[in-house]
């Protein structure tokens, strides 16, 4: 670009006067997005719909895939007393105001209002038009930012005292701007992260990308934005092959079919050290897929329930020691045993102290909010 402003840091923008309408679309949208809520002092940073649970995009069919995983999980934290029911945060349906904020056609339908292009039908238009849009909306809208990020600027202590949300659904890393797949209809990594620049005023993200499958969907959306760094551990043998996609990762760690637990955590080890050297994040965006799971009939790793526990700490510790907020999303993971390794690892994490699930005295949020 031979031109530019500061209000064209987006991916994909032009210094065109149309692409400067659509960025304050964009903008006003995010801002007034009622996706974004503070939570109560007396709820968990852990997101849950029972809209989660449905059966969609024929995965249900897969035959090992658990259609209630996600629900199961928080049933499991419940039954061992870690988590209470009311804890746990409901998060909003996300409008069309929001998934436009991230659905790249915008521009196109902008540039036809001012006939600059022919009328073509956009990606959000075919959405429109399927006969699976009554299932879409159903589709959780996972892009919740809570409380303790919102104010992560101005509440030091509050920050501290959290520092972690996970929804216990999304991970949809396979969609991106323009288009879908693998399951993944809404680009939600690419909606929270577009939220984070636009409402937290912070401008630079890390994508840790654990999940079996290459995140190519986040990849295409940010791999020309140098406000996100992205760390993808996958398996380079199975879906969705997109080269162009790999040419983005900043840090690209293939696993290949049959990886061990210990070969997997050891390559873990380095990349989060070199993460850590190479990029200087204000959030985490964490894609905790169990894919990786040794059975997981399309992960095709060898990693044990242990070993998804040990990675899910590795990558807290990671963010906790250099005080960097982290939201965890499930992403893949097609066993029946996936929801109890994820309620097992979420447990191993609160007994070692790296989230806490148990609501703080009152006390302390009426002081930090003065
Ligand atoms: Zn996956």
């Amino acid at each position: 670009m031979s031109t530019s402003s500061p209000s064209n840091a987006i991916s994909g923008a032009s210094s065109s006067p149309s692409s400067e309408d659509v960025e304050t679309i964009r903008k006003n949208r995010v801002l007034s997005s009622k996706l974004y809520f503070d939570i109560s002092d007396t709820m968990v940073p852990l997101i849950y719909s029972s809209s989660y649970d449905i059966a969609f995009f024929g995965l249900e069919k897969l035959h090992p895939f658990d259609s209630s995983k996600w629900g199961r999980i928080c049933q499991f934290l419940i039954k061992d007393g870690i988590l209470q029911q009311s804890q746990i945060v409901e998060p909003l349906e996300a409008s069309n105001d929001d998934l436009l904020v991230v659905i790249k056609s915008i521009f196109r339908t902008l540039c036809q209002k001012l006939n600059l292009l022919p009328k073509r039908k956009t990606y959000f238009g075919n959405l429109n038009s399927s006969s699976n849009v009554s299932k879409i909306i159903e589709v959780p809208p996972i892009a919740l930012l809570p409380h303790w990020l919102v104010r992560q600027k101005v509440l030091y202590p509050f920050r501290k005292q959290r520092g972690w949300a996970i929804n216990v659904g999304g991970g949809f890393h396979h969609c991106c701007a323009d288009k879908g797949g693998g399951f993944c209809v809404y680009a939600d990594i690419s909606l929270c992260i577009t939220f984070a620049f636009m409402r937290l005023d912070i401008s630079r993200v890390m994508i840790i990308d654990l999940d079996a499958h290459q995140g190519n969907g986040h990849e295409m959306d940010f791999g020309k934005d140098r406000r996100v760094y992205t760390l993808d551990m996958y398996n380079p043998d199975i879906y969705p092959f997109d080269f162009k996609a790999r040419a983005y990762i900043d840090q690209s760690v293939k696993v290949k079919s049959a990886t061990s637990t210990n070969v997997y955590l050891k390559k873990l080890d380095k990349a989060l050290e070199v993460a850590g050297i190479c990029f200087k994040p204000e959030l985490i965006v964490y894609n905790a897929g169990t894919d990786i799971l040794d059975g997981d009939p399309l992960g095709e790793l060898k990693v044990s329930p242990d070993g998804v526990a040990s990675r899910d700490e590795k990558v807290f510790r990671f963010a906790k020691e250099k005080n960097i907020p982290l939201v965890m999303l499930t992403s893949g993971g097609y066993m029946k045993s996936s929801a109890k390794v994820i309620a097992d690892s979420l447990t191993n994490l609160s007994n070692k102290g790296l989230i806490d699930l148990a609501t703080p005295p009152l006390g302390t949020f009426l002081c930090v909010h003065m």
